[in-house]
C-alpha cells in the first residue's frame, strides 16, 4: 500500500501550485499539532490480557477543535490515522463549519472480538486519551468499524470528568445525546454534493445514469438508498468480500435486507457475482468508491469506465490516478468534499449537545442539503477561476479559509 500521508501531502502541494498561501500556514500544514500514540490492555473473554496499539493525530486547530473519526481496524497505523486528520483538516475547511481536523484509529479487527472485548477496548482508549479529549478540544466520531461505540466514548469520558460531557463524541446513539440523520448523513450528503454538480458535468438526468459502488457499509449503503430514490440505476455494490452485479438494476433496500438474512452480498438474486477491482471497471455514469483507501491507482485508473468518480471514501484516488482520470476527461468529486455530509451532521449534534438542543431529522438534512449545495457551487466556481479539477479547486477553498484564520489568530502576536 502506498503511503496515504506522502500522497496526502502531495496532494497539498498540487493545490498550493494553484492557490499559494503564505509560508507560515504552508509550513504548519506539513505536520500535524500533536500526535500521540498509546497502549491499551484489554482483559480477553477468556482471561488473558492482550494489548492494543491506538492512535489519536491532532493535526490542526486553527479553525476550532480538532475534529475526526475513530477507525477500527487490521491495518490502521499512525501513518494512514495521520492522512486521514489531514484530510479532516480539510474537510472541515471546504464544508466551513468551526472545526479542525483529527483523526484516531486501533491497530485491531473488530470482528474477531466480543462486544465485551470491544466495550473494554473502547474504555481503555479513553482512559489512555481522556488529558486530550473535550468538547472545545478534540470531538471524536465514528469511522470503520465504530458506528456502534460512540456512545461508550462519551460515557467513560463523562465518568472520568465527574458530569455528562456528551459533546465530548459524535455519532452517538440517539437516546445518548446523538442527532437525527447522522447515521445517514455521509450517504445522503454525497447525494446532495452530487446533485448540486451534475448539471455541470453532464447533460444526463439522473434517471438516465446507471452508478457502481465499492462498499455497501454505513456509507455505501446510504448513499444507494438516496441516488436510488433519485432514479440513478444501482447496477453494483460490494463489501470486503466482493460484489454483485445487474444490468436491470439492484433495488438497495432488498440488498441490504438479503445481507443481513445471509451475511453476504453473494447469491442476491438475478444477480452475477463481481470482484471489487472489477466493480470499480464496469462501464457506468458514476463510480463510488465507498471502503478504503487507494482504490483508484496508477494501475487501474485507465481501466475506469465511467465519466465521474464520486469519492466517498477517504482518499480513494491516489495522485498518479488522478492525472490519468484527468486527462480520460474524468470528473473526480473530491472525498473532502463529497464526503462532508458525515461530519458536518457531527458537528450539528455537538452543536445541540452544548445548546441542550434536539432537532428533527427534516431540519438536520434540510440544514445539510443547503450547506454541501452551497459549497459544492463554490468548489466548482473556484475550479473554473484557477481553471483547475475540483479536488485542487476543494484544496484552493480550504487553503484561503485556514489562512483567513491563521490571519486573526496572529495579527496581534
Ligand atoms: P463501514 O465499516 O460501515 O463500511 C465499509 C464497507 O466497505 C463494508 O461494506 C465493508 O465490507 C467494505 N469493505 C471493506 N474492505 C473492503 C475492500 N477491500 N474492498 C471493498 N469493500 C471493502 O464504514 P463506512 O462508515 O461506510 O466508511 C466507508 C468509507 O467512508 C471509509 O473510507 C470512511 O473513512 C469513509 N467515511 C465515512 C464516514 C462516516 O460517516 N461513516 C464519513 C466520511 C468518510
Amino acid at each position: 500500500m502506498s503511503n496515504a500521508f506522502d500522497e496526502a501531502q502531495q496532494q497539498l502541494r498540487r493545490a498550493l501550485a494553484v492557490y499559494p498561501v503564505s509560508d507560515d500556514l504552508r509550513a504548519r500544514l506539513a505536520h500535524p499539532e500533536r500526535e500521540v500514540t498509546v497502549s491499551i490492555p484489554v482483559k480477553m473473554d477468556d482471561g488473558s490480557v492482550k494489548v492494543f496499539e491506538g492512535y489519536r493525530v491532532q493535526y490542526c486547530s486553527l479553525r476550532g477543535p480538532y475534529k475526526g473519526g475513530i477507525r477500527y481496524h487490521p491495518d490502521a497505523d499512525i501513518n494512514e490515522v495521520r492522512a486521514l486528520a489531514f484530510w479532516m483538516t480539510f474537510k472541515t475547511a471546504v464544508a466551513g463549519i468551526p472545526m479542525g481536523g483529527g483523526k484516531g484509529g486501533i491497530t485491531v479487527n473488530p470482528k474477531q472480538l466480543s462486544e465485551g472485548e470491544i466495550e473494554r477496548l473502547t474504555r481503555g482508549f479513553v482512559r489512555r486519551l481522556a488529558p486530550i479529549l473535550g468538547p472545545h478540544l478534540d470531538v471524536p466520531g465514528p469511522d470503520l468499524g465504530t458506528n456502534a461505540i460512540m456512545g461508550i466514548i462519551a460515557d467513560e469520558y463523562s465518568k472520568i470528568v465527574g458530569k455528562p460531557t456528551p459533546a465530548v463524541a459524535t455519532g452517538k446513539p440517539i437516546s445518548e445525546g446523538g442527532s437525527e440523520g447522522r447515521a445517514a448523513a455521509t450517504g445522503a450528503g454525497g447525494m446532495y454534493t452530487l446533485m448540486a454538480l451534475l448539471p455541470h458535468l453532464t447533460k444526463k438526468k439522473p434517471a438516465q445514469m446507471t452508478v457502481a459502488i465499492q462498499g455497501f457499509g454505513n456509507v455505501g449503503s446510504f448513499l444507494a438508498r438516496n441516488l436510488f430514490s433519485e432514479g440513478f440505476k444501482i447496477i453494483a455494490v460490494s463489501d470486503s468480500k466482493g460484489g454483485i452485479h445487474s444490468e436491470k438494476g439492484l433495488n438497495p433496500d432488498a440488498v441490504e435486507k438479503y445481507k443481513k438474512d445471509n451475511s453476504t452480498l453473494k447469491g442476491f438474486p438475478g444477480t452475477k457475482s463481481i470482484t471489487n477491482e472489477k466493480l470499480l471497471e464496469l462501464p457506468c455514469d458514476i463510480v463510488v468508491p465507498a471502503a478504503l483507501e487507494n482504490a483508484i491507482t496508477k494501475h487501474n485508473a485507465k481501466k475506469i469506465r465511467t465519466n465521474i468518480v464520486l469519492e466517498m471514501a477517504n482518499g480513494p484516488t491516489t495522485t498518479e490516478a488522478d492525472d490519468v482520470l484527468f486527462k480520460k476527461g474524468v470528473h473526480v468529486i473530491p472525498d473532502v468534499l463529497a464526503n462532508g455530509g458525515g461530519v458536518v451532521v457531527s458537528t450539528y449534534e455537538w452543536e445541540q449537545n452544548l445548546k441542550g438542543e434536539h432537532w428533527s431529522e427534516k431540519e438536520v438534512l434540510k440544514k445539510l442539503r443547503t450547506l454541501l449545495t452551497r459549497e459544492s457551487k463554490n468548489v466548482y466556481n473556484r475550479s473554473k477561476k484557477l481553471k483547475t479539477d475540483l479536488r485542487r479547486a476543494a484544496f484552493a477553498l480550504a487553503l484561503e479559509r485556514l489562512d483567513k484564520a491563521l490571519d486573526s489568530k496572529t495579527k496581534d502576536r
